[in-house]
C-alpha cells in the first residue's frame, strides 16, 4: 500500500444473504470462504441497485513497509440502513443510517472506520443493507490525506449549497418585487431539491436532525417528492399548459398530486423499511415519468415557435441526464466515481441556473411582447385618431358646403321673391297703364256717342297705341322664356365682328331719333359666338342706350381688344346710372325708375348678362349720372387658321346711322 487514498473495491468479494440470518462468525468460517465471489472485474464499486438482501463484503488488506499502519476505511454512501465492520483483532462496529450517530466511530456524514494494517495480510468484512440502492464503495485513506480530501469535498459541497441558497434568496426577493408566481414555484423547487440533496449527502443527519435516524431515512425521498411537486407546478405555469396542452396539464397535475401523497406516505411510514423502500421506488418511477412529460411539453412549445422555452428545455435535459447517470450508477450500470456519485447534484446545479435564465428570458420576451402590443395599440389609436380627425374635417367641410349651398339657396329664394315683388309692381304699372287708357277712351267714346259726337278715329288711334304697347310688353316677357331655351342649346361659330356688325345694322335698319355711330377699329376681330344670341344682346344694349338718352344724342358702337377677348361697347350720352344701382340693373325685373316715363320690364340687361356668361365672357358697365353709360361685352377670341373668315375691311372712321 503506497498510495494515500485507495479504492478497495477491486479486492472486494461478495456474499448475498437474503435471509439476514448469517453472522460474522458464520461467514468468516473457512467453509464459507468459497461462497464469496469477486464482485467486479474492472475495479468498480460494489453495487446491486435496489435490494432487500444483506450483503457481505470481504477484502484482504496488508500494508507495505514504508506506509504507516494506521488507516481510515471509508464507505462513502449514506443510505445504508445498517452497516457492520469487522476488522481482525478489533471489536465489530455496528452502525448505519438508522443507528444513532454515536454508533459511528468517526463523526462523519458517511461511514468511516479507523483500522491498523499489518505487513501480513488480513481479511476484513462488511455487512450492509439499504432501503435505497445498495452500493458499498470502499476506500482506504491515510489520516492526513483523508483530512485533505474531506476539506476539498466539503468546500465543493458548501459551494453547491451556497449557490442554491443564493439562488433561493435572489428569487424570493424577485418574487417579493415582481409577484410572479413562477418565481415562487421555482424558489420552492430550489429549496426542496437542495434540501433533498443535503439530506441525501448525509449532512442533514449530521447537522439538522442528528437524533432522528428514522426521519433521515425518509428525508431525501420526502423532500425530493416535494421538489417534484414544485417542478410539475412550475412547468405547468411556465409552459401555460392549462390553456394550451390540456392532456399534459392533467398528467402533470396528477403526478404532482401523487407525489404529494407519496410524501405523506413516506412521513407516515417512518420506521417501516419495506414501505419506505417501496414508496421510494414508486417515487423514482414517477419522477422519471414527470420529467418525461415536461420534456414532451417543452418540445411541443418549442415546435410551436416559442423561443423562450429553450433554457427551460435545456434545464430539464440537464437534470434528466444527471438523473439518468445517477440511476445507471444506482443500478450498477455505471461505476461510482466523483462524477457519477454527484451526477444529480451537478446536474441540479446546472438545472437551477438554467431555470433562472429561462425565467429571465421568458420575462424579457413577455415584456417585449407587451411593448410590441402596446406600440401596436398606440399605432391603432393614432390611426383611429387620424381617421376621426379626417372625418371631422370632412364633416366640417360638408357642413360648410351645405351651409354655403343653403345660404345660396336662401339668397336665390330671396332674389326670386324680390323678382316676384318687382314683377308684381311692374305688372301693376306697365300693364295697368295701357288697360286704363283703353278703358278711359271707351268711356269717353260712350259719353260722346250719347251726345251724338263720337270721335271714333281719335279714340281708336289712342286705344290702338295702348294695345300695341301692351303687346310689346308681352313680347318682351315671352322673349325671356324663349331665351332660356336658346341658352341651353348654344351654337358657337367664328364671327368676323366688323362684317357681322355692318350686316346686323343693315338688317335691322334702325329707325331712331339718335345718331348711331359704328366705330370699327383696324385689324381682324374674330369671336366665337352664337350669332342669334349675340344679336339679341346687342339689340338690348342699343335699345336701352336709345331709351335712356335724349333724342338727337350720339349712341356709339365700338370694338375693342384685350388678350384673348374682343369687346363690343355700346355708349350713350344719357341719364347714366348711379353707382349703387350699377350691380342691380342686371337683376331680372329690376328697373331704376319703375314709375318713370320710360316703359320696360327690367329683363333686358339680365338677358344680356346671361348670354355673355353662356359665352364664357364678361359684361362691364361704366356710367356717370348725367353724362351717359357705356356697356361693354367681352367675348372670347379663339382664332384658328381654318375657322378664320376671309377678311374684315374695317375702317377706323366712324359710320353713322340717323
Ligand atoms: P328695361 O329697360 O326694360 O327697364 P333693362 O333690364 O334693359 O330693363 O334695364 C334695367 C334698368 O337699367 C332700366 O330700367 C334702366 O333704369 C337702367 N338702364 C339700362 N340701360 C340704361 C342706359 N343706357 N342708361 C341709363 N339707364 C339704363
Amino acid at each position: 500500500m503506497a498510495a494515500t487514498n485507495v479504492s478497495v473495491s477491486p479486492l472486494v468479494e461478495v456474499l448475498e444473504d437474503p435471509t439476514h440470518a448469517l453472522s460474522w462468525e458464520e461467514v468468516s468460517a473457512p467453509e464459507m470462504a468459497a461462497r464469496f465471489q469477486p464482485q467486479s472485474t474492472n475495479g468498480e464499486d460494489f453495487n446491486v441497485g435496489m435490494s432487500a438482501s444483506t450483503y457481505w463484503l470481504r477484502f484482504r488488506l496488508q500494508r507495505t513497509t514504508d506506509t504507516p499502519n494506521h488507516w481510515l476505511l471509508e464507505v462513502p454512501y449514506g443510505n445504508l440502513t445498517s452497516l457492520s465492520f469487522y476488522a481482525p483483532g478489533q471489536p465489530a462496529v455496528h452502525t448505519g443510517s438508522l443507528f444513532p450517530l454515536a454508533s459511528r466511530p468517526y463523526f462523519h456524514r458517511y461511514f468511516v472506520f479507523p483500522l491498523d494494517l499489518e505487513e501480513t495480510p488480513a481479511d476484513f468484512y462488511i455487512s450492509a443493507t439499504s432501503s435505497y440502492a445498495l452500493t458499498v464503495p470502499v476506500r482506504l485513506h491515510e489520516a492526513a490525506a483523508f483530512a485533505q480530501k474531506e476539506h476539498r469535498d466539503l468546500a465543493l459541497q458548501y459551494l453547491y449549497y451556497g449557490s442554491v441558497l443564493a439562488l433561493l434568496l435572489y428569487n424570493l426577493f424577485l418574487f417579493a418585487g415582481l409577484r410572479d408566481v413562477r418565481l415562487l414555484l421555482y424558489s420552492g423547487y430550489v429549496a426542496t431539491f437542495g434540501m433533498g440533496i443535503y439530506a441525501g449527502n448525509g449532512l442533514g443527519r449530521l447537522v439538522l436532525w442528528p437524533d432522528s435516524p428514522r426521519f433521515d431515512e425518509i428525508a431525501q425521498g420526502a423532500l425530493l417528492c416535494l421538489a417534484t411537486v414544485f417542478a410539475a407546478e412550475f412547468a405547468r405555469v411556465f409552459l401555460k399548459t392549462r390553456s394550451r396542452f390540456k392532456v399534459v396539464d392533467k398528467l402533470l397535475l396528477s403526478s404532482a398530486v401523487v407525489c404529494l401523497l407519496i410524501c405523506a406516505g413516506l412521513i407516515a411510514s417512518m420506521g417501516s423499511t419495506t414501505a419506505v423502500s417501496l414508496l421510494n421506488r414508486l417515487f423514482a418511477s414517477l419522477t422519471v415519468l414527470t420529467v418525461f412529460i415536461i420534456l414532451v411539453a417543452c418540445a411541443k412549445a418549442w415546435a410551436s415557435g416559442e423561443r423562450e422555452v429553450r433554457f427551460f428545455l435545456l434545464a430539464w435535459f440537464a437534470l434528466s441526464l444527471g438523473g439518468l447517470v445517477a440511476a445507471l450508477r444506482a443500478f450498477g450500470y455505471l461505476p461510482t466515481n466523483g462524477l457519477t456519485a454527484y451526477a444529480l447534484q451537478i446536474a441540479s446545479a446546472i438545472e437551477m441556473l438554467l431555470f433562472s435564465l429561462a425565467l429571465a428570458d421568458s420575462m424579457h420576451t413577455e415584456r417585449e411582447r407587451m411593448q410590441q402590443s402596446l406600440s401596436a395599440a398606440l399605432a391603432t389609436q393614432k390611426k383611429s385618431n387620424d381617421m376621426l380627425h379626417r372625418s371631422e374635417e370632412r364633416l366640417e367641410r360638408t357642413v360648410a358646403q351645405r351651409t354655403h349651398a343653403l345660404s345660396e339657396a336662401l339668397t336665390s329664394q330671396k332674389e326670386t321673391l324680390a323678382q316676384y315683388v318687382r314683377f308684381g309692381s311692374l305688372i301693376s304699372h306697365e300693364f295697368r297703364n295701357p288697360l286704363a287708357i283703353v278703358s278711359g277712351q271707351l268711356s269717353l267714346l260712350r259719353k260722346e256717342a250719347e251726345l251724338g259726337t263720337p270721335r271714333w278715329e281719335q279714340r281708336s288711334r289712342v286705344m290702338l297705341a295702348a294695345l300695341k304697347r301692351l303687346d310689346a310688353l308681352f313680347e318682351q316677357w315671352l322673349r325671356k322664356g324663349r331665351l332660356e331655351g336658346s341658352l341651353e342649346t348654344i351654337h358657337k361659330e367664328p364671327i368676323d365682328l366688323c362684317q357681322w356688325l355692318r350686316q346686323w345694322m343693315e338688317d335691322n335698319a334702325l329707325a331712331t331719333d339718335h345718331q348711331i355711330r359704328l366705330e370699327l377699329a383696324g385689324g381682324m376681330h374674330t369671336i366665337w359666338a352664337d350669332p342669334g344670341l349675340l344679336a339679341n344682346a346687342l339689340g338690348n344694349l342699343l335699345e336701352n342706350a336709345c331709351k335712356y338718352s335724349p333724342i338727337g344724342t350720339v349712341v356709339s358702337i365700338s370694338i375693342h381688344r384685350r388678350p384673348g377677348q374682343v369687346g363690343i361697347a355700346v355708349a350713350d350720352e344719357g341719364a347714366g346710372i348711379a353707382d349703387d344701382q350699377q350691380q342691380k340693373v342686371f337683376e331680372a325685373f329690376y328697373r331704376v325708375a319703375p314709375e318713370g316715363p320710360v316703359n320696360g320690364m327690367g329683363l333686358g340687361l339680365n338677358l344680356v348678362k346671361r348670354i355673355v356668361e353662356a359665352h364664357m365672357g364678361e359684361i362691364e358697365l361704366a356710367s356717370t349720372l348725367g353724362q351717359g353709360s357705356r356697356f361693354c361685352i367681352w367675348l372670347p377670341h379663339e382664332p384658328t387658321a381654318a375657322q378664320e373668315p376671309s377678311t374684315c375691311t374695317a375702317t377706323a372712321k366712324p359710320e353713322f346711322w340717323s
